[in-house]
C-alpha cells in the first residue's frame, strides 16, 4: 500500500491527530508498503514556524518513521512544500475550469447565506471574460449524491450540494488554490492507493471523488479510503487544534508517553484486520 499522513501546521497537534497517524502507520507496518509524510501547508497565512517545528517532533515522540517525505522544516522548504506546486495545483483549476463546472464568484459570505447557494445570481450568470478579483466556485449540481465503497466495503453516500455547496477552488485575491485540488493532486502525483481519514473529512473526500469524476481521474476512485471515527474530548465534543492538554506539545512537556496512544491505535487497526478479512 502507499499512503500518507497529512498534518495542517496551522495549529499544534493534538491526540486526534496522534491517532489518525499512528493508525495509518500501523496499517503500513501491518500490511507492507510505502508511508509518506505530507505536510498541508498550503495556507501560509494559517502556518507558523512553531507548528511546523511541532508537526516533526511529534512524529519522532509517537516514533513514527515515514519512508518519503521532508526530514525536518527546512527540508520541507526547500524540496516538499506545497508551496513549491502552487503552478501544478494553478495548471488543474484550468483543467477544472474548462470543464465548465467553476464559476466567477466575487460575493460575500453575508451575501451568499441570503441567497442561498442554490438561487445564487452569479452561479446562473454568462461565464464569459475573467473578472478581477473574484473566487471561482465549483458548481455542485443539486442535488450531487456522490457514493463509494469505502475499504472495508461499507457503502458511503454523501450529498455534495448540501455538504459543501459550491466549494471555493480558486481564492478571491491571493488566487490560492483549494485544499480539496492540492490534496487530490497530491495524492494523485504521489501514486497514493490508500487514504486514512477521520470521519470529518467524509464530506471533503466526496468533493475529491467529484472533482476526479470532472477530471476523468479514475486512479482516485480506485484508493481504497477508510474513514475512521473521531477521538472525543470525553464529553463527546471532537478535538480542535486549540484544545491545550489534549495537544501533544503539552503532553510531551509533562513528559508522558506515548504509549497508550499507540496501544490504542494498534488495537484499533488489529479490530479493522479482522473486520476486512472476516
Ligand atoms: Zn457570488
Amino acid at each position: 500500500m502507499r499512503t500518507r499522513i497529512a498534518p495542517t501546521p496551522s495549529g499544534y497537534l493534538h491526540v486526534g491527530n496522534a491517532f489518525n497517524f499512528l493508525v495509518t502507520a500501523e496499517l503500513v507496518r501491518t500490511i507492507g508498503g510505502t508511508l509518506f509524510l505530507r505536510v498541508d501547508d498550503l495556507d501560509q497565512e494559517r502556518v507558523r514556524p512553531e507548528y511546523v517545528e511541532d508537526v516533526f517532533r511529534s512524529l519522532a515522540w509517537l516514533g513514527i518513521r515515514v519512508d518519503e517525505g521532508p526530514s525536518g522544516p527546512e527540508d520541507l522548504q526547500r524540496s516538499w512544500s506545497q508551496q513549491l506546486r502552487m503552478e501544478r495545483y494553478g495548471r488543474v483549476v484550468e483543467q477544472v475550469r474548462a470543464t465548465g463546472h467553476l464559476y466567477p464568484c466575487a460575493c460575500s459570505r453575508a451575501q451568499r447565506e441570503r441567497e442561498g447557494s442554490g438561487v445564487h445570481l452569479c452561479r446562473t450568470g454568462e461565464i464569459g471574460s475573467t473578472p478581477v478579483g473574484t473566487a471561482w466556485r465549483l458548481k455542485v449540481p443539486d442535488p450531487c449524491p456522490v457514493s463509494w465503497s469505502e475499504w472495508d466495503g461499507a457503502r458511503q453516500v454523501v450529498e455534495l450540494n448540501s455538504a459543501m455547496p459550491d466549494p471555493v477552488m480558486l481564492q478571491r485575491g491571493n488566487g490560492r488554490p483549494a485544499y480539496q485540488v492540492a490534496s487530490l493532486v497530491d495524492d494523485m502525483d504521489m501514486g497514493i492507493d490508500h487514504v486514512v481519514r477521520g470521519a470529518d473529512l467524509i464530506p471533503s473526500t466526496a468533493c475529491q471523488w467529484y472533482l476526479a469524476l470532472i477530471l476523468k481521474r479514475p486512479a482516485f476512485q480506485a484508493i481504497r479510503f477508510h474513514h475512521h471515527p473521531l477521538v472525543t474530548d470525553g464529553t463527546g465534543r471532537k478535538l480542535s487544534k486549540s484544545a491545550g492538554d489534549t495537544s501533544l506539545r503539552s503532553l510531551r512537556e509533562a513528559g508522558r508517553s506515548p504509549d497508550h496512544l499507540r496501544d490504542q491505535a494498534k488495537a484499533y487497526v488489529e479490530a479493522f484486520m479482522r473486520h476486512i478479512s472476516g
